[in-house]
């Protein structure tokens, strides 16, 4: 279905048509016309499925603009993700005269206050900085008609629950409540039955979510040729984009140095780094400034970069899910995109145990591992030794 077929202000539509949105995706197709009609909506999404989208747009559209007041209030659970929400809020509104803003922790309460009285409609905060604005009573809440929490799961997870309670009951009046999780524990059920009335329930199974336009290659290795093939990787093949995902703040710092001395446009982004840089390398990477991004799991969850072609495990995640979080980013939209890990013997049992759960099919990139590594008492391959994998190609691989 494709959005002109809503009654969606022109203005609306015509910015729609400026961001290349014509098709609705499943999530925009069932809850748009649903949050329209001022139901409730409890949906399981994930980032990637256009969730922003199927708020953004009726958010828009019923924000009255000449009233000078916040009448959305949209929770989420990192500073990121709200930057990324307001982004997209103000290109679809960007032909209207709806104003959204973010408010997150680490920036100056005064100037937030400054640009809260300047006319903000819609409001996306992480549920901290929310609060200090309530105690302060500087946040005016009688005229919200249409609360959203998104990302409840991580919210929850990093330890939201009390805040997210506590703004809920803030908010005494009526209004429409949308929740959206990538998965639905038992405490993000609690939070949708105490606080939602009869909502539209979507769950999209994840094949909807996420075409699987993703192809998952793999290459075995020892340990300490790890680095050298991620060099002759990077070198042998067409990248747009990657993200190439390490386990720790020290060995990415390691890798990036290494990678710097072969390789032109490449970044480092870590948990430790300022709000600000870490901002910076965000929207630099967006805007496709930044070709090769080694991160920590910081960059792994809920942040949208459907652009990047590759993601790359330099090293197997630390948990399970980490893999479908990780390469999650790459392959959506219908864009093909492809996942490279590198595995040792110590990796492979979690392996075959995320293959089979999550029905992935391994492409391997030289020799599959023997029938038998990777159990308790691997047979042999303790050398070192290179291992298959292509050869280096006579290509130069020298970027720098
Ligand atoms: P989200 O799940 O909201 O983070 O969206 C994932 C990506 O899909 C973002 O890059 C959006 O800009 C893009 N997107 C969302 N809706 C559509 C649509 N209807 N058509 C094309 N791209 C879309």
């Amino acid at each position: 279905m494709k959005f002109n077929e809503l009654s969606l202000q022109p203005e609306i539509l015509e910015a729609l048509d400026d961001m290349g949105y014509e098709e609705m995706t499943p999530i925009q197709e069932a809850a748009i016309p649903a949050i329209l009609e001022g139901k409730d909506v409890v949906g399981t999404a994930e980032t990637g499925s256009g969730k922003t989208g199927a708020c953004g747009v009726p958010l828009v559209q019923m924000v009255d603009p000449s009233l000078h007041e916040v009448q959305a209030l949209i929770l989420v659970p990192t500073r990121e993700l709200a930057q990324q929400y307001v982004a997209e809020l103000a290109d679809i509104a960007r032909h209207t005269g709806v104003r959204p803003f973010a408010m997150f922790g680490g920036f100056d309460m005064g100037i937030q206050r400054a640009k809260l009285k300047d006319r903000v409609h819609i409001l996306v905060a992480t549920p901290g900085r929310l609060i200090d604005f309530m105690w302060n009573h500087s946040l005016p809440l009688n005229h919200i008609r249409t609360l959203v929490l998104d990302e409840a799961d991580e919210m929850l997870k990093m330890g939201f629950v009390e805040n997210v309670d506590f703004i809920f009951s803030c908010v005494l009046h009526e209004c429409q409540t949308l929740l959206f999780s990538a998965t639905m524990p038992k405490e993000v059920r609690r939070l949708a039955d105490s606080y939602l009335k009869d909502p539209l329930r979507i769950e999209l199974n994840k094949d909807q979510v996420a075409p699987q336009s993703l192809e998952h290659h793999f290459q075995y290795i020892s340990a300490r040729e790890r680095e050298h093939a991620l060099e002759t990787y990077l070198a042998e093949t067409e990248i747009e984009q990657a993200i190439v995902f390490v386990n720790s703040r020290a060995g990415g710092g390691r890798l990036y140095r290494a990678l710097q001395k072969q390789f032109d446009s490449i970044d480092y982004i870590q948990g430790g780094l300022e709000q600000a840089q870490r901002t910076s390398i965000f929207n630099r990477f967006r805007k496709k400034q930044v070709r090769l991004l080694v991160a920590t799991d910081v960059a792994g969850r809920g942040l949208d970069f459907s652009h990047v072609s590759h993601v790359i495990n330099f090293e197997w995640p630390q948990s399970d899910e980490s893999y479908t979080h990780r390469t999650g980013r790459a392959g959506r939209m219908g864009r093909s995109g492809t996942a490279i890990t590198f595995v040792t013997d110590r990796d492979l049992n979690t392996l075959w145990r995320v293959l089979e759960a999550n029905r992935i099919e391994p492409i391997w990139r030289g020799d599959k591992p023997p029938a038998g590594a990777g159990t308790k008492k691997p047979g042999g391959n303790r050398s070192g030794g290179r291992r298959g994998g292509p050869k280096p190609s006579s290509r130069s691989r020298s970027r720098k």
